[in-house]
């Protein structure tokens, strides 16, 4: 069965006995808006998050599941970097009128899953068909207490700057896949399945250990030049304590330029922040509680010593890799 004999509504119904409101959710999908409550004492935090086909994904590199995953996954990423709680989801879906049900059936089982994975209800949306490509657009809302939100422009210099689990995974697996070969399974999954650091959000905010934060889906120079330029700040970047994967490293042996991969390859999602140095012993502890890697990977300087990085042998590289841009050198 294909969307156009379904339908809209016949489409947005199945949507709706999938969907299961939960608590806090008032009003959930069927009604012109959906209605939640924020808890006393909290703010809302809403972000967005586009997937569009043969710009962020191809159908035929990855399945319709992981594809929801992901795109709930990027999303709660964002809420995860300011260190909130991911609640609703909204799903708008822009589908061609070629694509069979069942996809779009594993699509939203995959949303679910992730979904339910973090927490979050999915509360709303809209479909409609497109001309072109399948569009998948997810909006996310969290809540955190009102002293606890965690932006890009706290870092002040002398601080130190982390970054969560490994980096360069993802642009990897789709070098790979670019090149018409099959990446390593973790590749893979880092690339196709990525998962947002919700936890460690949430509790490097709720532990106050995070001066400034964000998280790295345009690559981790690119990221950290919005975090910098937030807080008027510059840093110096150590390459030898970028922390690598096995199947990374492995490859990076075999061909050190991969190494531009780790530095401005785009979605890691991983959390990068910045913290005083007195908040190091807390971050080892937190680090062993989650089992997520807490990797110290520079400073925080004043903005007129800009941003100097060295590579893997502590050399000072003097071209960086840009990280990803959508606009960049399209028109
Ligand atoms: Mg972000």
């Amino acid at each position: 069965m294909k969307l156009g004999d379904l339908g809209e509504f016949g489409f947005i119904a199945r949507i709706r006995a999938a969907a299961r409101p939960g608590p806090g959710l008032c009003l959930g999908i069927g009604d012109d808006c959906a209605v939640s409550e924020v808890p006393a004492g909290e703010l809302l935090l809403t972000t967005t998050d586009m997937l569009l086909e043969n710009v962020h994904f191809r159908r035929d590199w990855t399945s319709p599941r992981l594809l929801g995953r992901k795109s709930v996954a990027v999303n709660v990423s964002d809420i995860a970097a300011m260190g909130g709680d991911v609640r609703h989801l909204y799903l708008g879906l822009g589908v061609p009128v070629h694509v069979p049900v069942a996809e779009l059936d594993e699509l939203l089982a995959g949303v679910l899953e992730a979904a339910a994975d973090y927490g979050a209800d999915l509360a709303g949306g809209d479909t409609c068909v497109s001309p072109g490509p399948l569009v998948i657009s997810v909006t996310a809302e969290g809540t955190i207490a009102r002293d606890r939100v965690v932006q890009r422009s706290g870092a002040r210099p002398g601080d130190a700057i982390y970054v969560s689990g490994t980096l360069g995974d993802s642009a990897l697996a789709l070098r790979e896949l670019q090149a018409g070969r099959t990446p390593e399974p973790f590749l893979a999954s880092r690339h196709h399945d990525p998962l947002a650091r919700a936890d460690l959000g949430r509790r490097l905010a709720g532990e106050r250990l995070a001066t400034a934060m964000i998280d790295v889906s345009d690559g981790l120079l690119a990221d950290l030049g919005h975090l910098l330029w937030a807080s008027a700040c510059g840093a110096k970047i150590a390459g030898a304590a970028l922390p690598l994967s096995p199947p990374f490293s492995a490859a990076l042996a075999a061909d050190p330029a991969l190494f531009s991969l780790a530095l401005g390859g785009g979605e890691d999602y991983e959390l990068l922040f910045t913290a005083p140095p007195e908040a190091a012993a807390a971050l080892v502890h937190l680090a062993a509680a989650t089992g997520i890697p807490l990797s110290r990977i520079g400073t925080v300087v004043p903005a007129v010593d800009g941003v100097s990085v060295t590579d893997r042998s502590g050399h000072l590289l003097t071209e960086l890799p840009s990280g990803h841009d959508h606009f960049r050198g399209r028109v």
